[in-house]
């Protein structure tokens, strides 16, 4: 689980020490993100008018709960948090609309898991700040109409295509958060450890970086359980060596993937010569879910060129062959 970039409860806990960054400044990385929302900040705040909706997409742990908090803050706002799966029905949005404040942030995660019905009262809440409400039934059944206070939706997913059509359309801000640079990695790796009170050399929090995925919530992670071994069994201080083989021996490999990844990759090059190879074909060897497999494993893969995606199924790429020390079969005909 330790790869694993959805948040456990030992992330909300370490949130809670502060380490999740309070303001745009202080938050590293996305540069072109943090910069366009500045604007529209900046703006919608001399305006005094709601900012316009935005849509954050991208893999799990890259920040987009966490920018639209700062979003909400640098508003001078209140940020109201709410996910697709939990409004089953129309009346569990209508009251939490009902319930904002001019201009508020609400965040929805997982967007893309919307209910159709919760979806379709919910694009004149965002186009006129209005409600249709249908009140009872058969042929007593009428619609209410109630006004709603101006507010900015932020809607985050990791699946940007299974958002329908009509949804997208209507954020004016849709912005993709990348994986971080080992760079970025470092800086937030080497600010928390000083948080935590305990420092890291820049070589420690280097390999420490390196091997976080590219993801914040991975090398907070990674840096927590380095500080156990720190404690424990060094002196207290993060150095590399104590980096690289506190995480060897978790199983963090140099490019930093689990035993999960380099069996989905063992999987395409030992099972199937290379690929390609279907999506729904690899899941049903590796008994994984098919949105595990895309929203988790593959993008990191992907963007590390360790695997490439062809219309006819995923292929392990020159990288992937090097990392798992295989030779590529000669008869290639990609
Ligand atoms: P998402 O909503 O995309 O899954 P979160 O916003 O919950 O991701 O962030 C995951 C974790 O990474 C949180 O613990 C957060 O504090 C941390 N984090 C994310 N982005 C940054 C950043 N730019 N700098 C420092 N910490 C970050």
């Amino acid at each position: 689980p330790t790869m694993r970039p959805e948040q456990l409860p030992e992330d909300v806990a370490a949130d809670t020490r502060a380490l999740r960054p309070q303001t745009l400044d202080d938050f590293i990385g996305q540069a072109e993100a943090r910069a366009n929302l500045k604007i529209f900040i900046q703006s919608a705040r001399q305006r005094g008018e709601a900012m316009d909706h935005a849509l954050f997409h991208g893999p799990p742990g890259l920040g987009k709960t966490t920018l639209a908090q700062i979003m909400a803050r640098e508003l001078g706002v209140n940020f109201r948090m709410t996910s697709g799966p939990v409004l089953a029905k129309a009346g569990d949005l209508a009251a939490i609309l009902t319930n904002l404040e001019a201009r508020d942030v609400l965040f929805i995660d997982e967007i893309h898991r919307l209910n159709p019905v919760v979806e379709e009262i919910l694009y004149p809440a965002l186009e006129d700040f209005e409600l249709d409400l249908v009140i009872g039934e058969g042929p007593a059944a009428r619609t209410v109409r109630i006004e709603l206070q101006p507010f900015t939706l932020v809607g985050a997913t990791t699946r940007l295509g299974l958002l329908t059509t009509p949804l997208r359309d209507r954020f004016g801000i849709p912005t993709r958060l990348e994986f971080y640079t080992v760079d970025e990695l470092y800086e937030i790796v080497s600010r928390n450890a000083r948080l935590m009170g305990c420092p890291a050399d820049p070589e420690g929090a280097r390999e420490i970086a390196r091997r976080g995925r590219g993801t914040p919530r991975i090398a907070g992670r990674l840096l927590r359980r380095v500080v156990d071994f720190a404690v424990v069994e060094g002196d207290g201080r993060i150095t590399r060596e104590l980096a690289d083989s506190s995480l060897t021996r978790l199983g963090v490999d140099e490019l930093g993937l689990d035993g999960a990844d380099r069996r989905y990759l063992r999987m395409i090059g030992e099972g199937y010569g290379g690929g390609p190879v279907g999506i729904e074909t690899l899941c049903a060897a590796l008994s994984e879910s098919r949105d595990g497999l895309e929203e988790v494993i593959e993008p990191y893969l992907l963007q590390q060129s360790l695997i490439q995606r062809t219309p006819r199924g995923r292929m392990l790429g020159q990288r992937g062959w090097q990392h798992l020390g295989l030779t590529p079969p000669r008869n290639d005909t990609a």
